[in-house]
């Protein structure tokens, strides 16, 4: 994998596989993540995309060992982390989360939220020194440090993400899982809050997964971005290429309801509509797992899972047809 991105991945996962048992369900299992590989270089943004139910936040979490993976590999810094204790990789890998509302205590005040990881890790020495680096972390996200004193409730969503992403930093991570950060805000606010996060990759030279259901939002942002559905990847490129030569129908299918400003150009363009639901994950289709919702599926769709193969330089894609 370290050849696609042309240097030593920070990250790197090697068919990983995540299921989790269905309750009652005898013995079955929802196939979440099943058998992804992907590496992301120090100082990249890897977009990840694909609709509600296809394994990424799973495979984001995974990747963080937040779930122990099934089997596969995950490597940090070409180190084998599938198994080991976790404590002095949590430092270097954090998460942003969906929900700031839901992912911050409302019991506790920002101060304390902020200065939680600073205690587990033992980052500071003195209660003066905690207080400078909570006071250093909100202004760092745009909020000043008389604020460390109040409650969540008392600020707004995009507020409380600026507060989600200074607990994340507190750490010094290098790797940072953005699952969905700005789908539960305000669109006024969605782009303040990416083009922080740009600001602070350039600064602190930080490394994302930046997860979306929306690739209107991973395009602008990130360097390569990799298409999930149910469980496995289905297409990886860079961002540019992707966008301009799309070459799995699902990929297409992500790009053609995609808002286009020029009215013309909008009016002139065919949005291609699936059939039917996402496919259960505990039962996924056989041979390609699109070809139950695949506008061009042919009868060995439905046989022969399609390999996921380099078909221009850095543009991976699983499909019969091409
Ligand atoms: Fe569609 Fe067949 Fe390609 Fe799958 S392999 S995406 S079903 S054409």
């Amino acid at each position: 994998m370290s050849d696609i991105i042309g240097a030593a991945p920070l990250v790197e996962t090697r068919e990983l596989v995540k299921y989790f048992p269905v309750k009652g369900g005898g013995g079955q299992h929802v196939r979440a993540v099943d058998g992804v590989s992907l590496a992301i270089a120090q100082g990249e943004t890897l977009g990840l995309v694909g609709e509600s139910g296809c394994g990424k936040t799973t495979l984001g979490r995974t990747m963080l060992r937040l779930y122990n993976p099934t089997s596969g590999t995950l490597l940090y810094r070409g180190e084998d982390i599938t198994r080991v204790k976790m404590l002095a990789y949590r430092r270097k890998m954090q998460i942003i989360f969906q929900d700031p509302s839901a992912s911050l205590n409302p019991r506790m005040t920002v101060g304390e939220i902020i200065g939680e990881p600073l205690d587990i890790h033992k980052l500071c020495k003195s209660k003066s020194e905690k207080r400078a680096r909570i006071s250093e972390l909100l202004t760092l996200v745009g909020l000043n440090s008389e604020q460390a004193n109040r409650y969540p409730h008392e600020f707004s969503g995009g507020q409380q993400q600026r507060i989600g992403i200074a607990r994340a930093l507190a750490v010094n991570p290098e790797f940072i899982v953005c699952d969905e950060p700005i789908s539960a805000l305000d669109v006024s606010i969605q782009s303040q809050i990416v083009n922080m996060l740009e600001d602070m990759q350039k600064d602190l030279g930080l490394t994302y997964l930046f997860i979306s259901h929306d690739i209107s939002v991973v395009r602008h942002i990130s360097s390569r971005i990799g298409v999930m559905y149910l469980g496995r990847l289905v297409e990886l490129a860079p961002s540019g290429e992707l966008n301009a030569n799309p070459l799995h129908p699902y990929t297409r299918n992500l790009l053609s309801a995609v808002p286009i400003p020029d009215p013309d150009k909008s009016r002139a363009r065919t949005r291609e509509l699936l059939q039917g639901d996402l496919p259960s994950p505990i039962n996924p289709p056989s041979g390609c797992r699109f070809h139950t919702r695949c506008p061009l599926a042919r009868p060995e769709c439905s046989q022969e899972e399609p390999e996921f193969k380099e078909r221009a330089p850095g543009h991976f894609a699983a499909c019969h047809l091409l």
